[in-house]
This record gives structure tokens, C-alpha cells and sequence, in this order.
């Protein structure tokens, strides 16, 4: 039976790339691994937590934690394995979980004790239950009701901050109300909805721990819910913030909400072109509402209101 205080290793394996020169500083060390950083908040106070980003340090191997959980992407899986097998080797317990266990978990099974599909903030505390009572299951699945609103705050205590180019990034919802037929998004959150929010509080309580004044919402469409934006960018105005975020064409266009967001501090939108003809639209929800001669005068508006609001 594991013993009551768990040491824990949550590793984010770095992409190839990763170790180069020339990638390193600038693509891979923008953001911290905020989905570990989450499910480390569910652990008890007792336990010994760590968590090592291959991207910005170097991981250490010649430790035995009790329990090692590992975030795979597409593109760092070979990696990720790789570790998963030394770690099982010298007697670890090895959770795999992340997009591409979601999206081939016979291959990852291969590889692990547990794993974890879909979005982990459902099943990861039933597996920790399990896991110390000595009896976890080899697969966790995601399923329906799977509400953000009992996300315990992250632990930002185990990030090391000072080795990101933007620590203060901040997600305060789950995948996203579009349903895009190249995304990724609904075959991974399959078994329940796939857009999900936090309470407006919560989320307001989280920025207000950050520390300095810029945020980046890392969030796939902060206004995929037009009601909690809103709240929350209402909750924002006064906060002397500054911060990015994404979205679609469509929730800009919509409704005065983006005007509400720069009123709250917004000063970029990262927005996604997958079409620039004619007929992409028509194959695309978001931009087929409307059409390119209504969006132009709105275009025009937003504009202004860059202009308006400047760059500070
Ligand atoms: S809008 Fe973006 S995140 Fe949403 S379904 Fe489409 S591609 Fe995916």
C-alpha cells in the first residue's frame, strides 16, 4: 500500500526541439504547465509535490518518487515514454494522461500504471482516493458532469516562475463552445460537454492572486460564454490589469463585449483565420454568421477602439 505522505513527481516532457539552442528560449519557455499545476492542487497538504518542465530545466532521474504523473503531448509522446518506462523500471507508480493518451490510450497503457482520458479534474481525485487506498484502476475516462466549479486553486507555489517569459498566465475556462471539425477539442472532451467555466469569484480571486499587472488568458475562446465574460471582465474593470487573450471573429463582432474586455484591461486578441476565401465560411460556424460586407463597419469600430484605447 503506498505510504500516507506521497511523494509526487509531475513531469512535463520536453519536445524534441526543446533542447536546442535556437528553440528553447523562445518558443518553449512562454508558459507554465498550468493543467499539472492543477492537478497537484487536488494532493494533500502533506504530501511532497514537485513539479519539472523539460522545457525550461533539466529532469533529474535517479530518484524513486512514489508517484510520477505525465503530461503527453503529440509531439513529446516518444519522450514522455520513454520516461514513463524508467520510472516504472525503478519501481514508480506512472499515470499518463494528456491529449495524445486521450487519443491513443492502448498505446499508452503499454507505458503506464493508470491512465487518465479527457480533461483530469474529474477523475484524477478518484484515482489519488484509489491510489492510496492501494487499489487504482489502469484506466480513468472522463464522463459527463464534469463542472469547473470545485477546482481548487492551483498550486502557482510549484511553478518556477522566474524561468517562464509569461508566468502569469491563467486559464478560467475549458475547451470551447465551437465545435471546428480539425480541432482537437471535441474528441478529447467526448463523454460530456466540451465547454466548461469556472465561477466568476473563483476566477476573479485567482487573477487577484497574481502578481504585477499583465495576464494571458491561455484559454482556447475567452468569450466562448458571453454571460461569464462579461461577469468577469465587470469584475475586472478597477483591477488595473493589462492582459491577452483568444477568441473568435464572431464573439468580436457580436454585442459590445469586447469593449467590455478593453474596458477591463484587454489589449491583444489572438484570433484564428482558418479560411480567407469565399467559401470557407460556409464551413465554418463561427464565421458563417456573418458575412464579410457586415463585418467590415465593425471592423472599423474595433479600429477605433485600438486607437481609443492605445497601448500602454
Ligand atoms: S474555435 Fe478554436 S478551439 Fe474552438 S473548436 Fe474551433 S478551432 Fe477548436
Amino acid at each position: 500500500m503506498p505510504p500516507r505522505r506521497l511523494r509526487v513527481k509531475l513531469i512535463l516532457p520536453a519536445l524534441t526541439e526543446a533542447t536546442s539552442p535556437y528553440w528553447r528560449p523562445i518558443k518553449y519557455s512562454l508558459f507554465p504547465p498550468l493543467g499539472l499545476a492543477t492537478l497537484a492542487a487536488y494532493l494533500s497538504p502533506d504530501d511532497e509535490a514537485v513539479i519539472v518542465d523539460e522545457h525550461v530545466e533539466p529532469l533529474q532521474l535517479d530518484d524513486r518518487p512514489d508517484l510520477v504523473l505525465i503530461q503527453v503531448y503529440i509531439t513529446n509522446a516518444c519522450r514522455a515514454y520513454r520516461l514513463a518506462d524508467h520510472y516504472r523500471a525503478q519501481g514508480s507508480f506512472v499515470a499518463l494522461g494528456g491529449l495524445h493518451v486521450t487519443s491513443l490510450p492502448h498505446e499508452a497503457q503499454a507505458h503506464a500504471n493508470t491512465i487518465v482520458l479527457g480533461p483530469a479534474e474529474q477523475t484524477f481525485p478518484a484515482f489519488l482516493q484509489d491510489f492510496r487506498a492501494g487499489r487504482p484502476a489502469t484506466m480513468y475516462r472522463s464522463t459527463a458532469g464534469r463542472p469547473l466549479a470545485h477546482v481548487p486553486p492551483i498550486r502557482r507555489d510549484l511553478i518556477k516562475c522566474a524561468r517562464y517569459l509569461v508566468p502569469n498566465s491563467i486559464v478560467v475556462t475549458r475547451g470551447c463552445p465551437q465545435h471546428c471539425d480539425f480541432c482537437y477539442k471535441d474528441a478529447f472532451f467526448t463523454g460530456g460537454k466540451s465547454f466548461y467555466t469556472q465561477r466568476v469569484d473563483a476566477a476573479l480571486c485567482e487573477i487577484a492572486r497574481l502578481p504585477g499587472r499583465h495576464l494571458y488568458f491561455l484559454d482556447d475562446h475567452l468569450l466562448g460564454d458571453r454571460r461569464f465574460a462579461a461577469a468577469l471582465f465587470d469584475g475586472m474593470r478597477g483591477m488595473d490589469r493589462l492582459f491577452q487573450g483568444a477568441a473568435t471573429v464572431d464573439s468580436v463582432l457580436r454585442g459590445d463585449l469586447i469593449e467590455r474586455a478593453a474596458e477591463a484591461g484587454l489589449r491583444s486578441l489572438f484570433v484564428g483565420f482558418e479560411t480567407l476565401t469565399p467559401q470557407g465560411p460556409e464551413s465554418r460556424p463561427q464565421l458563417r454568421r456573418r458575412s464579410r460586407p457586415a463585418a467590415r463597419p465593425r471592423h472599423h469600430d474595433q479600429r477605433q477602439l485600438r486607437l481609443r484605447h492605445g497601448r500602454r
